[in-house]
């Protein structure tokens, strides 16, 4: 038999948000490439595929109502669009508004951000913004001389920050920064976990400072090149349907929560709430660790501890449809943030309509504000009509907003956001190594390897490849 082909092999996928989604891609893919002969089941607990990616259109407003934004300088999101037929569809943000501001001592003022513009100009910029005191502005150029110090196993943000920066630049720009991703507390994020780049860039170049304004603000993305973030003319929603048109034959059962995992014979068994399916050569797991934690509580004890004990954090997004003349002033910049230190009830809102083009009528404007995690996560008890009312007095106080908005639709996201705590890595390496055993076994999603899309995208896909070299040749590759 040449190697390839052979018997039929069923495999399951459960969790069809974009780590599952990409795993279930890749699957098909290979199945192609190398003949194996594959049959998918994609399991999914809602009714719809995508998971935190989920795109509306109400009245020509697109509304992403969870991720907005994929990051160009971590090729894999948009290596994966391309190879689905979205190369076309791919939007830039919108260099004409480029800027964001922080909410810092009681005023708005912008960041620099974003090409073009000298080393010079940039600290300049940055001196003048007034985001931190004289002071912390003076501690903070210590770390152009300070030296590389010890290297070490792991250490939080606010540690690794505060010894470069200072502890007023970890209050008042680090925790905002961070904030829009991990909606997180920098005191338990680890930093090797969440930015493995900024301890790389003291060990090769000493200064974070330097290292910064050497950086690259645009990636090379197959023939164009592109500002940090983009985004799809419909919306994120794009690259579910894409992706979903690309599975080839894959049976996706949708509100279908797999309930239990169980070893069979040379294989697995998934309980579902619709009843039992047998006979699964490989199994991935790309739910929220929480869940994956669950459904291996039996076959694998230790590890499904270590699973649920991965921290989550909920979070809501709300929208706000303006027509634009109602406004004012157009708002500028991509939108702003808040350091949980100024005490307000939102994290940051982001100008929609300024970030991306096609996201509202001509004559409107689509604002989005974000409340929860660490920060503002109280809040969230508030109704949906609570948090409107929130958002709307916190946009009158920090951006002077006082237009009706047309309509406003609430998101919520509950225990969606994993924190990569200090120690996660040492986690992770000892829920791979303990899952080494269950050969076939494999899991990935955000709360795993990477959060945000590229990771999640590279993860799923990389997983897809292992569990296919172990159906072909019986043999497990290790992780990168
Ligand atoms: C508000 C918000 C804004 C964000 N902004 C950005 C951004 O701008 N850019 C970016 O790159 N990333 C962003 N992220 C992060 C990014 O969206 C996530 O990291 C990524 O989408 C997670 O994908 P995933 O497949 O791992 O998990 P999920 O999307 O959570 O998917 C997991 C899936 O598993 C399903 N499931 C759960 N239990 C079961 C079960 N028992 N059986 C079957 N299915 C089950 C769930 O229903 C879900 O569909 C944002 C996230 C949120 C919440």
């Amino acid at each position: 038999m040449t190697p390839g082909q052979g018997e039929l092999k069923r495999v399951a996928v459960v969790g069809g948000g974009v780590a599952g989604l990409a795993a279930a891609y890749e699957l098909a893919k290979q199945a192609r490439e190398t003949g194996l002969p594959l049959s998918i089941d994609l399991f999914e607990s809602a009714d719809r595929l995508g998971g935190a990616i989920l795109t509306e259109n109400v009245d020509g407003y697109v509304l992403d109502a969870g991720p907005d934004a994929v990051l160009t300088l971590k090729p894999w999101g948009l290596e994966l669009c391309r190879e689905i037929g979205l190369e076309d569809e791919i939007i830039p943000t919108q260099d004409e508004h480029r800027g964001v501001a922080l909410f810092s001592r009681g005023a708005l003022r912008s960041l620099p951000y974003g090409t073009g513009s000298s080393a010079v100009r940039k600290i300049r910029a940055y001196v003048s913004s007034g985001v931190v005191s004289w002071p912390a502005k003076l501690r903070m150029a210590a770390d152009l001389v300070l030296p590389r110090g010890e290297q070490r196993a792991d250490e939080s943000m606010a540690d690794f920050f505060g010894r470069r920066l200072g502890r007023e630049a970890v209050e008042r720009i680090v925790d905002p920064l961070i904030a829009g991703i991990y909606s997180g507390d920098p005191d338990k994020l680890s930093i090797y976990s969440t930015f493995p780049r900024f301890p790389q860039m003291v060990a090769k170049q000493r200064s974070i400072l330097l290292s910064l304004l050497r950086a690259p603000q645009s990636a090379r993305s197959g023939s164009r090149t592109l500002p940090i973030f983009c985004s799809l003319r419909n919306g994120l929603g794009q690259m579910v349907e894409a992706i979903v048109e690309r599975l080839d034959g894959a049976q996706v059962h949708l509100s279908t929560p797999a309930t239990t995992v169980e070893k069979t014979g040379a294989g697995y068994s998934l309980g579902t709430h619709a009843g039992r399916h047998n006979g699964y050569a490989g199994v991935i797991l790309a739910a929220p660790a929480w869940t994956t934690g669950r459904l291996l509580g039996d076959l694998a004890p230790k590890p499904a501890r270590e699973m649920k004990s991965i921290r989550y954090l909920s979070s809501a997004t709300i929208f706000f449809a303006y027509r634009r003349n109602d406004l004012g002033p157009r708002p500028r910049g991509f939108g702003f943030l808040v350091p949980g230190c100024e005490g307000r009830r939102i994290n940051g809102a982001t100008w929609i309509s300024n970030k991306f083009a096609h996201r509202s009528p001509e004559d409107g404007f689509l604002a989005r504000c974000f409340i929860g995690g660490d920060r503002t996560g109280e809040e969230l008890q508030a109704d949906d009509d609570g948090l409107v009312r929130i958002c709307k007095e916190e946009l009158r106080d920090i951006a002077g907003i006082t237009a009706q908005p047309l309509f406003t639709r609430v998101y919520r996201w509950k225990d969606s956001g994993p924190q990569y705590d200090v120690g996660h890595a040492s986690l992770i390496g000892e829920v791979d190594a303990a899952l080494a055993e269950h050969p076939g076994l494999e899991v990935t999603g955000a709360g795993f390897r990477g959060i945000g899309i590229p990771d999640c995208v590279y993860d799923g896909r990389e997983t897809a490849r292992r569990l296919v070299e172990y159906l072909r040749n019986n043999r497990t590759v290790p992780r990168r």
